[in-house]
């Protein structure tokens, strides 16, 4: 099996024992089960129950899981209709409206694990819990997400879990995080006095005295380089019409990735509800939720021809200044090298 393919499936795989051991452990009747994807580093699952999960139960739901495992249950798949369906998750009020939601006649699949235990899946899965008994897993974190990412329903328990196919993997990763947050320049920033951010420039630094003088220090720095290598200075534009960014590639495969600016013709009022939205694009694989806007809101199409983007990187701008007076002029020769000296934002995921 392919390492991808091996990854989705029993990380897939082992959100199912999550929710499985979590009934168990809390009795199935106070469980409701939202939805448990997969994503970069493992899986979630989203509860809604009576209380909260603290920390220390984090062995004792890990536990449980392997319980699970070495029960060598078989996984079974089964298709179902919508009414089948909603029989079998009767009680279960996220799954009955996920399987609402789902348009007529759209083939349903089912997984049990044992015989007590089913869930809503595409899957695929394994065909045994056996198979599961050599990953390496470790949860993460608890933390509250709403259901559908609408702050007006529930808010749910999510619970992260690390996933690898095997214990060196996981070490791994845990090593790699741990000296992320170590190495993370938004902790060193602040500790050195040198920049500071604000919720209300995401993305974006402050430079404090100590921080400016290090960056102009090294701006002379690299202007010196440049001047001896032959590199002559620009500066650019730093917000651009999407035309750049379709041309660039930045619209195709980094477009949630920049800050973006409605154009003149941009903002336009909803003239209906609109489901489905995502709620924070920019983490990728993590968010899945999704919030409605209410009639009326501001919204713009990101689509328009004179939406803008803030740029994430300085060569389109560069090469614009190529195609538009000539690579040679009188006062540029061939070949030229040009430094572009604007600065760039991007949104990034937050640290974890
Ligand atoms: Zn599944």
């Amino acid at each position: 099996m392919e390492r991808e393919q091996f990854l989705e499936v029993y990380r897939h795989s082992l959100a199912h024992i999550l929710a499985k051991a979590v009934m168990e452990i809390f009795g199935r009747e106070n469980v409701q089960i939202a939805i448990g994807p997969q994503i970069a580093d493992g899986m979630y699952y989203d509860f809604l129950l009576p209380r909260g999960i603290s920390t220390e139960e984090f062995p004792q739901i890990e536990a449980k899981m392997k319980e699970i495992m070495k029960r060598k249950e078989a996984w079974t798949r089964k298709e179902v209709t919508k009414a089948e369906a909603l029989e079998i998750f009767k009680g279960q009020k996220y799954k009955e409206e996920l399987i609402n939601d789902l348009p007529e006649g759209e083939t349903i699949t089912v997984y049990y694990t044992g015989d007590d235990f089913v869930d809503l899946c595409r899957g695929p899965h394994v065909e045994n819990s056996a198979e599961l008994l050599s990953v390496a897993y470790k949860i993460r974190a608890v933390s509250s997400a709403y259901w559908r990412g609408d702050e007006k329903r529930d808010s749910l328990q999510r619970v992260y879990v690390y996933a690898f196919p095997d214990q060196q993997q996981l070490k791994a990763h845990l090593a790699m995080i741990k000296e992320a947050q170590e190495r993370d320049h938004k902790k060193i920033g602040k500790e050195l006095d040198l920049f500071m951010f604000d919720e209300t420039a995401p993305g974006m630094p402050y430079w404090l005295p100590r921080g400016w003088k290090l960056y102009q220090t090294l701006l002379a720095y690299s202007r010196k380089l440049q001047l001896k290598h032959g590199y002559t200075e620009i500066s650019a534009p730093l917000i651009n019409k999407k035309k750049l960014w379709v041309i660039s590639g930045h619209w195709a495969h980094y477009q949630n990735n920049m800050f973006m600016v409605p154009g003149l013709e941009g903002f336009v009022s909803a003239d209906a509800e609109i489901p489905g939205v995502l709620d924070n694009p920019m983490d990728g694989l993590d968010e899945t939720a999704t919030v409605t806007l209410p009639k009326g809101a501001p919204v713009f199409n990101r689509d328009l021809d004179d939406t803008m983007g803030a740029k994430p990187m300085n060569c389109p701008n560069a090469m614009m200044t190529y195609t538009t007076s000539g690579p040679c002029t009188a006062t540029r020769s061939c070949p030229s090298a040009t430094a572009n000296m604007t600065c760039c934002t991007a949104r990034r995921s937050p640290a974890r």
